[in-house]
């Protein structure tokens, strides 16, 4: 799978809701997984590859200091149709990357926690309550589903200090975009 770019238009774009989980939705999921790992990701939104609907896959083991194998599911997780129901906790500052905008790395500031609904690859609706890079993880990725990139969140002296390299990344996205063609539909 390709990573889209910031540039492309449709990591603006607001994902639509998945209706339904089918064979073909858990396929995609196991090829998402494949390529965030391939690229040392802990999360991946559809619109990342080019699929405008809501869903992400996450996974926190490495940060949480979990070996892989020893803890095999904890921090893992298929999140479809995601809500944040309710902010938890105090404004922290937490350095974030993104696959769409490779080699930035910048502070950003968001609640510690979060209360959470979401369906899982089973259809069950899962409602939790996340902490610390979970929450993050979390916040980050709900986010690629309403078009938000974590660049827009920087003040604006930050901003003005990244421009040249963002609109360097841009084109790329742009032109990369046009090579892709349309959001793959699933
Ligand atoms: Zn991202």
């Amino acid at each position: 799978m390709e990573i889209r770019l910031i540039g492309d238009p449709v990591l603006r774009k607001r994902a639509k809701k998945v209706e339904k989980i089918d064979e073909n939705l858990k396929d995609v999921i196991d090829e998402m997984f494949s390529t965030m790992y391939l690229y040392d990701g802990v999360g991946l939104a559809a619109p990342q590859v080019g699929i405008s609907l809501r869903f992400f896959i996450m996974d926190s083991r490495e940060n949480e200091g979990d070996s892989l194998t020893a803890n095999k599911e904890k921090g893992k997780k298929v999140v479809i149709n995601p809500e944040i129901i309710e902010f938890v906790g105090e404004e922290v500052s937490f350095e974030e990357g993104c696959l769409s905008i490779p080699d930035i790395f910048e502070d950003v500031v968001r609640p510690e926690g979060v209360k959470v609904r979401y369906q899982d690859l089973s259809g069950n609706i899962i409602e939790e309550e996340l902490h610390g890079y979970q929450a993050r993880i979390f916040q980050h990725e709900t986010d690629h589903l309403d078009g938000i990139l974590f660049t827009d969140k920087l003040p604006i002296v930050k901003k003005a200090r990244l421009k040249k390299e963002l609109n360097k990344l841009i084109e790329k996205g742009k032109k990369r975009a046009l090579e892709l063609g349309e959001a793959i539909k699933t």
